[in-house]
C-alpha cells in the first residue's frame, strides 16, 4: 500500500515536488544531517491525505515517465555565438534554447548560484539578463522550492535541472494536466555532493577572497577539456564588483580572483569525481543513466572521441519528444545529426560504487569542526593506497601509464 503523503521519505532525491504540490503548504525543502535536501512535514496533524505529494514523488516510484513512442535522436551542438560557447559549460545549448523560448514568450526556469545563501537555487528568469545567471553548471544541488513554487502553471516555461528532478516535475506536470506549457531539460548527471563539502571548500577559499560574490564551476580558462577549475570572486578581491550589471559584462571572459591551478587537483573536484561524498540516492536509486529521462530534451558534454581535439565545448545532445526535437532546431545552435551511442560516449552507465572510504568520509565531512582539507587526505590516502595495488598487480602496465601521462 503506498503511503498518504512523503513523511518517511528520507536520503530521496530533494527535488521538491512534494513541497511545490502540498495544498496546506505544510511540506519545506531542507538539508539532512549528511547535507542532502530532503522533506520535512512541519504539522503532520495538519496533512490531509490527498496524498498528491507522493503522486509527484519520482523517488517512490520505480520507473521514470516515458515521453512518447519516439526514437530519441542524438546531436552534437554549440552556440553560433562565440561568446556564450566560451562562457558556457559544454557548448551553451541551454542558454540557446532559454533565448529562444524568452523570445517566444516563455520563462526559464534554471539554475544560478545565490553567493548570500552559498548554494545553488532553482529561480525564474523572464529576460536575456536573468537568463545569465544561469550559464554554467553549478555541481551541487539546487535547492528548487523557491523557483518551483512561483510558477503559474497557466503560463510558459523552459524548464532545467538534474533528471531526478525533471522526473518528479513531468509527473506533476501530468497531474495537473499542463505538460503543453512546459518544455523540460535534463542532463547526463554524474551526481550531486554533500553541501557540507561544499561549505568547508568555501570556507577555505573565504580566508583567500573575503566573502563569496561569484563562483563559476569548470570554466573554460584552461580550454574545455582541462576545464576543471574553480573560479571565485570575493567581497575583498573580485576584479568587478557588480557582475550582474549586464548581459555584457557577465558574458565577457572575465578572470576571477581565486583560481586552483591544478585540474583534477582541486579539493572540490577530487573528491567530487572519486565520488566521495554523493547523494546516498546516486549511489542506489539513480534510474536515469544513458538516455532514461522524462525530458523532452537531454544536455550533456559531448565527451569521447569525436570532439576530443574541440577546446571550444560542444554539447551533447539527445532529443526525446517531438516538441523538443522542433525547438532544438529552431534554435541559434549548429547542430550534427550522430548515432546515440557516440552521443553517449564517454557518460557513466550506471550507478557509481561507493568507495571504501565513503563511511570514514561521511563522518569527517558531518563533524562541523573538521576542514576541507582534512577531508581531502582521506580521499588522497585512498588513491595513494589504490595507485600502489596497481603498481603492484601490473607493474608493466603502470609503467605504460606512467610513460604516456609524462609524454616520454
Ligand atoms: C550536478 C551536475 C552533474 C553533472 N554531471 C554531468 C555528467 O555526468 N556528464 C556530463 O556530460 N555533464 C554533466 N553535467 C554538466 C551538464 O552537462 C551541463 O550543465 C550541460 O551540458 C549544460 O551545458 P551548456 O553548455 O548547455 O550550458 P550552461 O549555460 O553552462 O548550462 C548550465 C545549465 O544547467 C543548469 N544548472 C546548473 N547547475 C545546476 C544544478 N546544480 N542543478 C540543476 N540545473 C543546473 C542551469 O540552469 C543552466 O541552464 C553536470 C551538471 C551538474 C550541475
Amino acid at each position: 500500500m503506498s503511503p498518504i503523503n512523503i513523511s518517511s521519505v528520507h536520503n530521496c532525491y530533494g527535488c521538491g515536488l512534494c513541497a511545490t504540490t502540498c495544498p496546506k503548504g505544510i511540506i519545506s525543502i531542507q538539508l539532512n544531517a549528511d547535507g542532502f535536501y530532503e522533506p520535512r512535514i512541519a504539522n503532520p496533524d495538519s496533512c490531509i491525505g490527498c496524498s498528491l505529494c507522493v503522486d509527484v514523488c519520482s523517488y517512490l516510484h520505480k520507473d521514470f515517465i516515458m515521453q512518447e513512442e519516439i526514437r530519441p535522436r542524438g546531436y552534437a551542438a554549440w552556440s553560433n555565438d562565440n561568446l556564450v560557447r566560451k562562457k558556457c559549460s559544454s557548448g551553451g545549448i541551454s542558454f540557446e534554447l532559454g533565448r529562444l523560448l524568452i523570445n517566444k514568450g516563455y520563462k526559464v526556469c534554471g539554475v544560478r548560484y545565490k553567493a548570500q545563501s552559498n548554494r545553488a537555487e532553482h529561480f525564474i528568469a523572464t529576460t536575456m539578463r536573468d537568463l545569465v545567471w544561469t550559464i554554467g553548471s553549478k555541481y551541487i544541488q539546487s535547492y528548487t522550492l523557491d523557483g518551483f513554487r512561483a510558477m503559474d502553471r497557466n503560463k510558459r516555461y523552459m524548464v532545467i535541472g538534474t533528471p531526478c528532478q525533471m522526473d518528479s516535475f513531468r509527473r506533476y506536470i501530468r497531474k495537473f494536466k499542463c505538460e503543453d506549457n512546459f518544455l523540460l531539460i535534463d542532463f547526463f548527471c554524474h551526481g550531486v555532493p554533500s553541501m557540507w563539502m561544499w561549505n568547508k571548500y568555501i570556507k577555505k577559499v573565504e580566508k583567500i577572497t573575503g566573502p563569496v560574490t561569484y563562483v563559476s564551476w569548470r570554466n573554460k580558462f584552461s580550454g574545455w577539456h582541462n576545464s576543471w577549475l574553480m573560479g571565485v570572486d570575493g567581497a575583498s578581491h573580485s576584479l568587478s564588483n557588480n557582475q550582474s550589471n549586464s548581459y555584457e559584462d557577465l558574458i565577457k571572459e572575465r578572470k576571477t580572483f581565486y583560481q586552483s591551478d591544478i585540474p583534477h587537483g582541486d579539493a572540490f573536484y577530487r573528491i567530487f569525481l572519486d565520488n566521495g561524498c554523493l547523494g546516498p540516492a546516486c549511489y542506489e536509486k539513480c534510474k536515469f543513466k544513458r538516455c532514461c529521462s522524462s525530458a523532452d530534451i537531454r544536455i550533456g558534454d559531448f565527451l569521447g572521441e569525436t570532439f576530443k581535439s574541440d577546446e571550444k565545448g560542444t554539447s551533447a545532445v539527445i532529443t526525446l519528444s517531438e516538441k523538443g526535437d522542433s525547438i532544438l532546431k529552431e534554435s541559434s545552435c549548429q547542430l550534427i545529426e550522430c548515432p546515440l551511442e557516440k552521443v553517449m560516449e564517454g557518460q557513466m552507465e550506471t550507478m557509481p560504487p561507493k568507495p571504501k572510504y565513503y563511511y570514514a568520509l561521511k563522518k569527517t565531512l558531518n563533524n562541523p569542526n573538521t576542514s576541507i582539507s582534512v577531508v581531502e587526505q582521506i580521499v588522497l590516502k585512498a588513491q595513494r593506497r589504490s595507485r600502489i595495488l596497481r603498481i603492484m598487480k601490473n607493474p608493466l602496465k603502470a609503467i605504460i601509464h606512467l610513460v604516456r601521462r609524462l609524454h616520454i
